[in-house]
């Protein structure tokens, strides 16, 4: 039996954890979720990154954007724009039910862990997936026209300002979420998925405690590079990368997480890094693909993840 916890942003992170569910049982599975990027719009509690992973997981995600659900429509969205919006947040009609439901509970006094519990159960998924806090934690993004909120820098200002550093609105005194602390220490594998370093890991670990855990915890942990040959493989990663300072290729990844994780992994195209990484971050380097292509694809990229943290690789 091997019990795996996953730091998961959005995307990226589902994609793994979709194959992950199929390497071991579900239930030995906890996804810790980002919450920087949640917002409140129109009155509604939107939590994207919760949402991805657990539409992933259900076989209910729009294929080709990799958020949202499949089939959608947006008879809404047109309708409020006919109203003068707000509009400039897309949200597809059937999407709108699950912030709805989640507005309701939360209105009711409930936490977000408990929300999102019941609409994991709803979804019939066994995995646990949680957000990383039930506390107001948000990611603000510093960029040459001024300081906003993630969702207004990436989606209504479309990501085009220079971003010169973030920061997590409510860090300071956001508490874990039930069973984090213990996902984390129980577990025989962390992993770090293949998010964005700055937008989805950063924010989690800026909960206090949890980068000092995950750090004890390095020999169990895992990070997968979300950079393949330089690029992101969807999303702002390499920019907001480039425009911080840091190196846009695996290894500035890898220096970012050094006194996080044991083991990195490396996507096979980027294999000639593979020694620089190591000697400069003594981090164990596991060299194979990474592209999570198809369901093949992330189910031997999640084995092999496992196996190497476990040693036995
Ligand atoms: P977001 O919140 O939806 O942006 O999700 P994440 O932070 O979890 O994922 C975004 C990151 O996932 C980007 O940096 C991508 O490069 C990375 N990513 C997406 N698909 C893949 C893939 O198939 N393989 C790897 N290695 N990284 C991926
Ligand atoms: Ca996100």
């Amino acid at each position: 039996m091997t019990r795996v916890a996953v730091l998961a942003g959005g995307v990226g992170a589902a994609r793994f954890l979709d194959g992950l569910v199929r390497v071991v049982p579900p239930a030995d599975v906890t996804a810790i979720v980002n919450v920087g990027d949640d917002i409140e719009w129109a009155g509604l509690h939107i939590s994207p990154d919760l949402d991805t992973v657990m539409y992933t997981l259900a076989d209910m995600v729009n294929p080709e954007t990799g958020w949202g659900l499949r089939g959608e429509s947006r008879r809404t969205l047109d309708r409020l724009s006919e109203l003068g919006g707000p509009d400039w947040f897309m949200i597809g009609d059937l999407d709108l039910a699950t912030h709805l439901f989640r507005t309701h509970w939360l209105g009711q006094g409930n936490p977000l862990s408990t929300v999102t519990r019941d609409l994991v159960k709803r979804a019939g998924l066994e995995l646990f997936i949680t957000p990383v806090t039930d506390d107001r934690l948000r990611t603000m993004v510093d960029t040459d026209a001024g300081e906003f909120s993630f969702q207004d820098y990436f989606v209504r200002r479309r990501a085009v300002d220079r971003v010169h550093s973030l920061r997590f609105d409510g860090a300071e005194t956001a508490r874990p979420a039930p069973y984090v602390v213990e996902a984390l220490n129980e577990s025989d594998v962390i992993v770090i998925a293949p998010s964005n370093p700055f937008l989805s890991i950063d924010p989690l670990l800026s909960v206090p405690g949890l980068r000092e855990l995950v750090a004890s915890n390095r020999s169990k942990v895992a990070a997968v590079s979300p950079i393949i040959g330089g690029e992101a493989v969807k999303g702002p990663a390499a920019d907001i990368l480039q425009s911080m300072g840091h190196d846009v290729s695996a290894l500035g990844v890898a220096r970012l997480y050094e006194d996080l994780a044991e083991v990195f992994v490396l996507d096979e195209t980027d294999a000639a890094l593979a020694s620089t990484i190591e000697s400069e971050t003594g981090m164990r380097v596991h060299i194979m693909p990474t592209l999570m292509t198809d369901v093949e694809a992330k189910m031997a990229l999640a084995a092999g993840t496992l196996k190497a943290a476990l040693h036995d690789g």
